[in-house]
């Protein structure tokens, strides 16, 4: 293979997979001038990241290959559908970088899609039946034992064509007919026996308004949307695969009628959907958390919602390499919590100045710097491969903070944080020593008394190595910050395995609120910039609640994969129990 067709393989959007091989099948084969996808969102929720996993699909293809994609609002429920969920998935689309062709809706199409129902009735392939729902189910019959006809299939074409035109004037309270396809009652595949084409609800719809009184059903609107706008490869998810045969019944007895393009025309495809551990992916689940209080709302930071990652501060960036990572394939399966969170962590590394935060502070004293005395130390950005060049200065005063968790008492063997007589280095100043320890009358540490060494700015103490090195703030010149440290939103990996109520999974502590400090370098910063603070993990300022007077941080993601240790309840309070490596430039 050349080296161009080698540049081009890793410029993809998309992942290889057997869809694209497909693709470049079809346009051997010369089958249709241009790929036309379209990305179909119901309006009926907030967009989440198993939605990311088809956008990207969708929209990628079209970049990859030079074609085009939609974003169509699958809008055939009135009941459950707004215009605020429009809006917000045109917001997350465009956020996650790409562009539609043209912003259409199924609504758009009801006109048409009424004409290709009475030209099905027409050619006896779609009849008026007036079971009740729970008669059609008994008439449907079982894997094993075909359906039964209703008694209203023989219709003549005549009472047939009168009754959906009532249906349609209004005349018929809603269930008191549907309109269904006349296919295969004794069909293996249960969806070929007389699929419901459309219904009567009287709701008024937010894009038809009180236009319709009939709304079709997924089955039948989708196949025909797909042709009306010359969709090349319709792409939906697995629970979809035994709808593809109404898909091609639809598309062959109506392509070249009603307006329909004869050829060529779309055919769909089906791929494995997205499931995350420790959380729940569907807008009807996601709902009800957002109905029962559990979470802010669906832009707050735990939620799978690409609102809610956006919040949390999570890059449109990483969520495309994510996408690109897990890839496209044929069967169901869960995803690894963590590889999403590698993924993001992956981006903000390269990304992310380093700057120092405390989140639970205990105060140091240096008995040996004079009151009053301020230094301003040379503090590098790390890494020098971020897009921050040089480095700012961090004020060194006599009373500092350290995180409350590095100190110990009695360490054990191996600590290499501070404790009494132990020293250790402050990250970009100087080697400290702790004389003292000073507690309140409960016993608790409250402050240490320490000496530093200032022959150690850049350099080893004269009598020997120290190790440690602990991030810190000076207590005089910090910033308070409000940080919101979050966590999965669930205990179990699969809180919808066991059945019953998956809100009985919910973790109470997926947001734990600590009161610390960052280095004032913070403010001079864009609010938007994201930080490791160094040792703790990745953060950005909450877009809605930070204000320069009250700085409220989110916490992107953690250093490392601490879910996975046995320590998990003692890691969500205090991130910091771990010593970072020279991997965070700490050592
Ligand atoms: P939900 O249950 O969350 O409402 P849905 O499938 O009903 O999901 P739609 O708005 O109808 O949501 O879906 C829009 C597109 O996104 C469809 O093509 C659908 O197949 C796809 N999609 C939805 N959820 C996932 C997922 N978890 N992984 C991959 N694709 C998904
Ligand atoms: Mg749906």
């Amino acid at each position: 293979m050349s080296d161009e067709a080698g540049a081009s393989t890793r410029e993809r959007r998309v992942n290889p997979n057997f869809i694209t091989e497909i693709i470049d099948e079809d346009l051997k084969q010369d089958r249709y001038a241009k790929i036309t996808t379209r990305s179909p969102p119901e309006p009926n929720g907030y967009l989440h990241i198993g939605h990311a996993k088809s956008i990207c699909l969708n929209f990628g293809l079209a970049l990859d290959y030079s074609g085009e994609c939609n974003l169509r609002f699958d809008d055939t429920n009135p009941e459950t559908e707004s215009i605020e969920y429009v809006e917000a998935a045109k917001r997350d689309v465009q956020w996650l970088g790409f562009q539609w062709a043209r912003e259409r809706y199924a609504s758009d199409y009801f006109g048409r899609l009424y004409e290709c129902a009475e030209q099905l009735i027409q050619h006896g392939k779609a009849y008026v039946d007036s079971l009740s729902d729970a008669e059609m189910s008994a008439h449907r019959g079982t894997i094993t034992e075909p359906g039964k006809p209703s008694p209203y299939r023989d219709r003549s074409v005549e009472e047939n064509l009168d009754l959906f035109r009532r249906m349609r004037a209004g005349e018929f309270p809603d269930g008191a007919h549907v309109l269904r396809a006349r296919i295969d009652l004794a069909s293996r595949n249960m969806k070929l026996r007389d699929p419901v084409l459309y219904r009567i609800v009287h709701a008024p719809h937010y894009h038809t308004g009180d236009a319709w009184c009939i709304y079709p059903l997924y089955d039948f609107a989708h196949p025909l949307s797909d042709a009306i706008e010359g969709i090349s490869h319709s792409i939906c998810t697995l629970e979809f695969e035994n709808n593809r045969a109404i898909y091609d019944w639809l598309l062959e007895h109506l392509r070249g009628t009603c307006g329909l393009p004869p050829s060529p025309r779309p055919y769909q495809y089906e791929f494995a959907r997205l499931n995350l551990d420790y959380t729940v992916l569907s807008k009807r689940k996601l709902i009800k958390l957002v109905e029962g209080s559990h979470v802010r709302g669906w832009d707050d930071p735990r939620m799978p919602t690409l609102s809610g990652l956006r919040r949390r501060g999570v890059t449109p960036e990483a969520i495309r390499q994510f996408c690109f990572r897990i890839g496209v394939a044929k069967s169901n399966s869960r995803v690894d919590v963590s590889s999403f969170e590698a993924t993001v962590r992956d981006d903000l590394n390269v990304r992310a100045p380093r700057v120092l935060a405390v989140l639970r502070p205990l105060r140091i004293v240096l008995t040996n710097q004079p009151e009053g005395t301020i230094e301003h130390l040379e503090a590098p950005y790390w890494p020098h491969d971020v897009p921050r060049e040089g480095s700012r200065t961090l004020p060194f005063s006599r009373e500092l903070y350290i995180e409350h968790d590095d100190f110990m008492e009695q360490p054990p063997k191996g600590f290499h944080r501070l404790s009494p007589g132990g020293r250790v280095r402050l990250r970009h100043a100087y080697v400290i020593r702790c004389d003292e320890v000073v507690k309140d009358a409960t016993g608790d540490v409250v402050e240490l008394r320490c000496s530093y060494d200032p022959t150690t700015l850049r350099a080893q103490p004269s009598d020997g190595r120290v190790k440690g090195t602990l991030h810190w703030v000076s207590a005089a010149h910090a910033m308070p910050a409000e940080v919101r440290l979050y966590n999965h939103l669930f205990t179990a990996p699969d809180p919808e395995a066991t059945g019953g109520d998956f809100a009985a999974h919910l973790r109470p502590d997926s947001l734990v609120v600590a009161r610390g400090y960052v280095e004032p370098s913070v403010l001079a910063d864009p609010a938007d910039t994201r930080y490791q603070f160094e040792r703790l993990g990745y953060f950005w300022q909450d877009p809605e609640d930070s204000r320069p007077d009250h700085l409220v941080f989110n916490r992107i993601i953690t250093l490392r994969d601490s879910w996975a240790k046995a320590a998990e309840k003692a890691a969500s309070t205090s991130p910091n129990k771990t010593d970072r490596s020279a991997s965070d430039g700490t050592a």
